[in-house]
């Protein structure tokens, strides 16, 4: 098997002279600072982008408070046109976009074209729906009165304003578009920031929100790497950021949005998710189920599971079919179709994964698959599984954030209840049982902000999400982002 050819649009897309995304159209940063984007399957320089600075985020969020004025007076109705034009649009370039995020990212273009453009779209039309649906109460005052006068209240939601987004690199497209269709559905302005490793599809995007009828000023994109996203949360023209990333990242994010006059801030951050099973669960179950939570894209998602329970009187087969099964994966160049393992997407990530498998060796885990960097300039990684010695082992604690997947067995319920929850993190977890009764009885007492049952990963844009404890503040999806993303305001009247 071989390459798929790229589309004239994407060579011709990759040449352009990038600048930024402000006021409805491409504009040359003031900045003389480029970086170099690669793609990491090959490591090949494939794009110069602008490294912004603090006059092009002034410029951009003045644009972005000149398009909140319009977009926040532009009727639901219309709003949610724009945003079902935007989805219509993206799948109209569904093989251009997909191609230039795998160049990007070296994501499988098969996942590329499902999730980042396919999926994306359906979460922008479910969202385009709540434009029409935001609503506030009325409400019955509770105090009595004192001379006969009445009092009636109600409840406005309200754009909370202009929005910080801030995008990793690991599904450098949809979190990029869940974040502009919450701001966008209630009215609000936003300024993306993609990830420096990742940002071309978003400039590409930015031009098709014009296209589908987005005022200038209500979407605008500066690319750099993190100053860039620092100077946005520092903004005074911001009043609200939302931000998917690390959780180092994500806590100074934070602090410097509250420390900068009590900017609202969804924190979107990573974790250590554990994944559970009981011995009910069949051999070729529970090994799909490892490999779906584990090492879909390579985990390199927030919510995928890195530390995994598994009863001590299964464990020995499980891992050997587990390893058979990793053996048999067809690792190679994302833009071919037949590949089913791709690189990770950068070189700091690659270094970073080589140096967990250092320390898993010093500590005397077992390398049971895996544990090694490809050969070459790309940033290819093994497929790995690890046996570790206690809970206490780095492997089983720090966000690996890759196709790694560390086991410990257990050996009662409450002995893997206790090894589940205790971790800072709570973003995601999954229950793998036949026996619904006990899941249920197991379900209220795991920390995580989602859990799943029999499945792990999948996320639909009617189901909330988002961590507790150290792994975010907020919720996307549902209608829990609206809270998120408007401000209630109070009404009370005398009559
Ligand atoms: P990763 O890139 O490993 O997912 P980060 O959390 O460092 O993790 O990056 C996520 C996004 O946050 C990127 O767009 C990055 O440029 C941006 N970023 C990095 N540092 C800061 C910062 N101090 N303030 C705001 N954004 C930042």
């Amino acid at each position: 098997m071989s390459d798929i050819a790229l589309l004239p649009a994407v060579s011709a897309f990759l040449a352009r002279d990038h600048g930024l995304y402000i006021h409805g159209e491409q504009v040359a940063s003031q900045a003389s600072a480029r970086l170099t984007v690669h793609n990491p399957a090959n490591g090949q320089a494939i794009a110069q982008i602008a490294d912004a600075n603090q006059a092009d985020v002034d410029r951009a969020v003045d644009s972005a408070r000149q398009g909140f004025a319009s977009w926040s007076r532009t009727s639901p109705a219309a709003r949610a046109r724009v945003l079902l034009r935007l989805a219509d649009l993206l799948e109209a370039h569904r093989e251009e976009l997909a191609q230039l995020e795998t160049l990007q990212s070296g994501k499988l273009i098969g996942i590329a074209r499902a999730f980042e453009v396919e999926q994306a779209a359906h979460f922008l039309r479910y969202y385009a729906g709540w434009a029409t649906k935001i609503t506030g109460q009325t409400i019955t005052p509770s105090l009595p009165s004192f001379a006969g006068e009445r009092y009636s209240a109600f409840t406005l939601r309200e754009p909370v304003g202009v929005v910080a987004g801030i995008v990793p690199w690991n599904f450098a497209t949809m979190i990029a578009l869940w974040k502009l269709a919450s701001a966008l559905t209630t009215g609000c302005s936003i300024v993306l920031k993609p990830s420096e490793f990742t940002p071309l599809t978003l400039l590409r995007i930015a031009e098709l929100g014009s296209e589908a009828g987005l005022p200038p000023g209500a979407l605008n994109v500066v690319t750099g790497a993190g100053h860039v996203g620092k100077a946005l949360v520092e903004h005074p023209g911001t009043d609200k950021v939302s931000f998917t990333g690390s959780v180092p990242t994500g806590i100074a994010v934070g602090q410097a949005a509250m420390g900068a006059k009590l900017t609202r801030a969804t924190l979107e951050l990573g974790g250590k998710n554990a994944v559970a099973f009981l011995p009910d669960v069949g051999l070729d179950k529970a090994v799909d189920g490892i490999i779906e939570a584990g090492f879909l894209h390579s985990g390199q998602i927030c919510a995928a599971g890195e530390r995994f329970y598994v009863h001590r009187s299964r464990l020995e087969p499980l891992l050997e079919a587990l390893c058979q099964r990793l053996g048999q994966l067809r690792i190679g160049s994302p833009l071919d179709e037949a590949t089913q393992f791709g690189p990770v997407a950068n070189k700091p990530h690659q270094q970073k994964l080589a140096e967990l498998f250092a320390t898993a060796r010093a500590e005397g885990n077992r390398i049971l698959h895996g544990g090694r960097l490809g050969d070459g300039p790309g940033c290819f990684v093994e497929p790995t599984v690890i046996l570790a010695n206690q809970a206490s082992d780095t492997l089983l604690n720090q966000e690996t954030f890759g196709p790694v997947a560390t086991f410990l067995p257990y050996d009662h319920e409450d002995e893997l209840l206790h090894l589940m929850n205790a971790s800072p993190y709570g973003l995601s977890a999954s229950l793998w049982t036949n026996d619904l009764a006990k899941a249920m009885r197991l379900i209220p007492q795991i920390q995580a902000g989602t859990l799943w049952v029999n499945m792990h990963t999948l996320l639909d844009p009617a189901v909330p999400f988002g961590g507790i404890k150290a792994s975010g503040i907020g919720r996307e999806f549902g209608s829990a982002f609206i809270d998120d993303f408007t401000e209630l305001k109070s009404v009370m009247m005398r009559y």
